[in-house]
């Protein structure tokens, strides 16, 4: 398969469901407009992050890459003076951080440039662009948030719901206002507890990923609506606590979620140390992005819960990404490898786009 190009006619449509756009336009200051070279280029010479130059997302690299719909972050974490991961200060700070990524948002929509799905119908406009031909279309995005940190009360999430939020992952990294986050511990607190009520009550989707394995139990027991895990690969390959183990999978699959399998290098082979080892001669390609797909395959006996949450620019770039992955555009040479594994045209169609679409028709009540 080695320099094989997908023609943009045979690309199959994408669902990526999760991609921190915002967080690179505000934060990295990238132009989604601009294509992955130019953003690449505006980048010489800087070294406030490890990942610049070396981006792998921009719009033009998602329209290339038939990724029509995605599922579009806000991010904003609180942290105590001198802990050891950056964030705000205060929960109305963050709040006011993820409103300014909303307006960038909102001011791309109304640019053109993007879509944002809120309900049944903006989906099935949303899938009627993209059934046609060309790539032209805007970015169709459901908008969610990492880490609930900035929501300072309940009154929040129900603004942040009117302005077009519908998936919350509670947790993030470490401890969290609400939920205790990758590398600790905890069951839900009373305030974890009024989050995922109130969420409920508004028809939102409890997004698991980040959850600490007492609050993903926890929150599963108590969380009565729809459930996904936007990124998130499996512990069985790579022993982490931020992976799901095979009964955290199985019970996501009781549940009808989606899982969407990431393509953070370190989430994909063991022993990855950042910084130091490098996709190339750690062997990391979508093959092992594959691996993880087809494990949660093989423990659902199906292939309808397994999907793409890339992460891309998720505060890395090419350094800690499969290899053979340029821009993001090269998701179009994951049918050809599952293909290869025996999947059928249906099994790659549910991957690539199919399950994610079913699960926001289900959830969004599209007749
Ligand atoms: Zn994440």
């Amino acid at each position: 398969m080695n320099g094989m190009t997908v023609s943009k006619e045979n690309s199959i449509l994408c669902f990526d469901a999760h991609l921190d756009i915002s967080m690179n336009a505000m934060e990295w200051n990238r132009d989604q407009r601009w294509v992955v070279e130019r953003i690449r280029e505006s980048e010489n010479g800087m070294h406030d992050k490890p990942d610049r130059r070396r981006n792998t997302v921009s719009f033009p690299a998602l329209r290339e890459g038939r990724i029509g719909l995605v599922v579009a972050t806000q991010i904003a974490r609180v942290v105590r003076p001198g802990g050891p991961l950056p964030g705000w200060h205060s929960q109305e700070q963050a709040w006011a951080h993820t409103r300014g990524q909303l307006e960038w948002y909102r001011t791309m929509v109304a640019a053109g440039e993007m879509k944002m799905i809120t309900d049944g119908v903006s989906l099935r406009e949303s899938l009627k662009l993209w059934s046609q031909p060309g790539g032209d279309h805007p970015i169709c995005f459901l908008l969610s948030l990492e880490g609930a940190d900035s929501l300072v009360s309940i009154k929040h999430l129900e603004k942040a719901h009117q302005s077009g939020l519908r998936a919350v992952g509670p947790a993030h990294y470490g401890e969290g206002v609400y939920a205790n986050g990758t590398d600790s511990s905890g069951r839900l607190g009373n305030r974890g507890m009024e989050l995922i009520r109130a969420m409920e009550d508004l028809g939102m989707i409890l997004d698991v990923t980040h959850l600490n394995d007492d609050a993903f139990w926890h929150a599963l027991d108590l969380y009565g609506g729809s459930v996904w895990a936007s990124h998130n690969n499996c512990r069985s390959l790579v022993s982490h606590n931020r992976q799901l183990s095979d009964e955290m999978i199985t019970e996501l699959i009781r549940r009808q979620a989606v899982i969407g399998v990431a393509m953070d290098a370190w989430m994909l082979v063991p022993g990855w140390i950042r910084g130091t080892s490098d996709p190339v001669s750690r062997n990391v390609t979508l093959e092992t992005f594959a691996d993880h797909i087809d494990h949660i395959c093989q423990l659902a006996g199906n292939s309808l819960h397994a999907g793409i949450g890339s992460d891309l620019d998720g505060g890395y770039g090419k350094e800690q990404s499969p290899h053979d992955l340029d821009t993001i555009a090269d998701i179009q040479n994951i049918p050809a490898i599952l293909n290869s594994r025996g999947y059928n045209e249906e099994d790659i169609n549910n991957i690539m786009h199919r399950n994610f679409i079913r699960f926001l028709e289900r959830h969004l009540q599209v007749s």
